[in-house]
């Protein structure tokens, strides 16, 4: 008799997923050559009923999601799915499903202003010595939550608008750093590509160039090109970020992908978006970065999902993402933390958001208090000029105090202990990981005089009443908002895909 524990397992339905389910009869010559999985992407709603079982009454919704933002599946990304379950991670990025349609009108076309910040049609130049350059509308896999799903409805970028783009780079000196993405550069013929990157290396400003791409996640058999390969080495130096969000995409596949890039001297680096249902949790996202830095690929940022139209379903809050952060950090390797930011609507660039560890700090005091990954709280010291150090100098007799602090108030434990637990409780615990702080203040104290006395319990009593620095004013003016538009009437795709490749 099975025990309990099995026939809880029986129930489950088998895994139907992987090459071997969804493709028995294709070779391995058709599965590795990258020109077959692209052109053997599933497009249609039809299609995909051939592979995945689609509820009959979404099957209008979806059709109609179709009309306005187009689907591209690889077979190798296909395959990644399970086809038994219906919240599957990968399906959820890459198969419209009803909530698309219901959320459709939700949403801005271009959330972070790339076409309010173009010096020429594709280039987005928001920063001071870099710029952004969009050369293809083309994907291997479209991804339902893309920041730039306006691509979804556009047409190829015609070669003579990359060459303006080209040309500004070539006459804006101030840029050093290009980031080629699109759409997906990789998905370009090699020669294609390479027009691209020569015109590019030509230029003596330009010292390092970026591919963005989501290649070796959804399409890796391109990678089985040598010609690419050498064709890249040749641009150096040059850097790909790729763009992995589940750690099913981290399969032995995308491994090699990444391998040979790494073996073609490119550094790799990864961009994820934070996603409902799919890495919106603690344990996912663990099992992601591990998954990276055994690829060698090294987490760069965690993406806040933008409020771009067409992917309202897949937000999360920024408490989440928070929550994410502090279960990382300390947590695991420091190589395995991405920078979690916000990219701010409207053009303001990306902002590091991230849970707070340095819970006070006084620039006139020369002091900080900080909170350690298990919510512990210490004080930092900084340097004084030397006449201030009391004479003779104490052997310094806290732990987790930082040195030279016989400055006077240093009095033993009960100060150091003293002015930690005052704080902490002034913040409602520095323990646990899941409550988000993100009210709590750090500007530093010193400037308007704003800052709220609100004691912080220092046991030597000297109650030195510069508090928090809690904000009490407003901060300044926001200078970037959401638009939360509403359009009536939906965009149909170009039914040949925008016939690229
Ligand atoms: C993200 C981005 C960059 C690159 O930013 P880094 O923080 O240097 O990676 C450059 N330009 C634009 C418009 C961007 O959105
Ligand atoms: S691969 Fe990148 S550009 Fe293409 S659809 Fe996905 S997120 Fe957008």
């Amino acid at each position: 008799m099975p025990s309990e524990s099995e026939s809880e397992h029986d129930k489950k339905p088998p895994q139907c997923k992987g090459r071997a389910y969804y493709f028995p009869n294709v070779t391995d010559e058709e599965w590795n050559d990258w020109h077959w999985q692209f052109r053997n992407r599933v497009t249609s709603l039809e299609e995909l009923a051939r592979f995945l079982p689609i509820p009959a009454a979404e099957w209008d919704l979806r059709k109609q999601v179709l009309k306005d933002f187009r689907m591209g599946i690889t077979p190798y990304y296909l395959s990644l799915i399970d086809a038994n379950d219906p919240d599957d991670p990968i399906l959820r990025q890459a198969v419209p499903i009803a909530d698309e349609y219901h959320y459709r009108a939700i949403g801005d076309e271009d959330p972070l202003g790339e076409e309010n910040f173009s010096p020429v049609p594709g280039i987005t130049h928001r920063y001071p010595d870099r710029c952004l350059m969009v050369i293809s509308n083309s994907c291997a896999v479209y991804c339902r939550y893309c920041t730039r799903k306006r691509i979804m409805y556009e047409d190829a970028v015609p070669d003579f608008e990359i060459d303006r783009m080209v040309d500004y780079i070539a006459r804006t000196p101030v840029i050093r750093d290009v980031v080629v993405s699109g759409g997906d550069p990789l998905t370009y013929a090699t020669q294609k590509l390479e027009r691209v990157l020569s015109k590019l290396r030509a230029i003596p400003h330009v010292e390092i160039i970026r591919i963005g791409s989501r290649v070796p996640v959804s399409l890796p058999q391109r990678m089985n090109d040598p010609e690419l390969l050498e064709m890249l080495e040749k641009y150096h130096p040059l850097w790909i970020n790729v763009h992995f969000n589940h750690p099913n995409e981290c399969t032995p596949e995308a491994a090699k992908a990444c391998d040979k890039l790494l073996r073609a001297g490119i550094p790799l680096n990864n961009q994820s978006v934070l996603l409902k249902g799919v890495n919106d949790d603690l344990v996912t996202m663990k099992a992601l970065v591990h998954g990276l830095l055994k690829m060698r690929v090294r987490p760069y940022y965690l993406y806040q999902c933008d409020p771009v139209r067409g992917s309202e379903h897949m937000r999360t809050t920024i408490a989440k993402g928070i929550e994410i952060m502090e279960g990382l950090r300390g947590h695991t390797s420091g190589l395995a933390q991405p920078m979690y930011v916000i990219d701010a609507p409207g053009g303001g660039g990306k902002i590091p958001v991230g849970p707070q560890y340095m819970l006070y700090y006084s620039p006139k005091e020369g002091r900080a208090i900080l909170r350690n990954y298990k919510g512990k709280v210490y004080e930092y010291l900084e340097p004084r000029p030397l006449e201030s150090y009391p004479v003779p100098v104490e052997e310094p007799a806290l732990v987790g105090r930082s040195n030279g602090n016989g400055n006077g108030h240093a009095n033993g434990n009960g100060c150091g202990n003293g002015a930690a637990n005052g704080n902490g409780a002034t913040f409602g615990g520095c323990g646990g990981i899941s409550a988000p702080r993100f009210d709590v203040p750090v500007t530093p104290a010193r400037s308007n005089g704003n800052g709220r006395s609100n004691g912080n319990g220092r046991s030597n009593g000297n109650g030195n009443g510069n508090g928090n620095g809690r904000a009490e004013s407003e901060p300044s003016a926001v200078v970037g908002k959401s638009r939360w538009a509403r359009r009536r009437s939906t965009r149909v795709v170009n039914k040949d895909g925008n016939g690229k490749e």
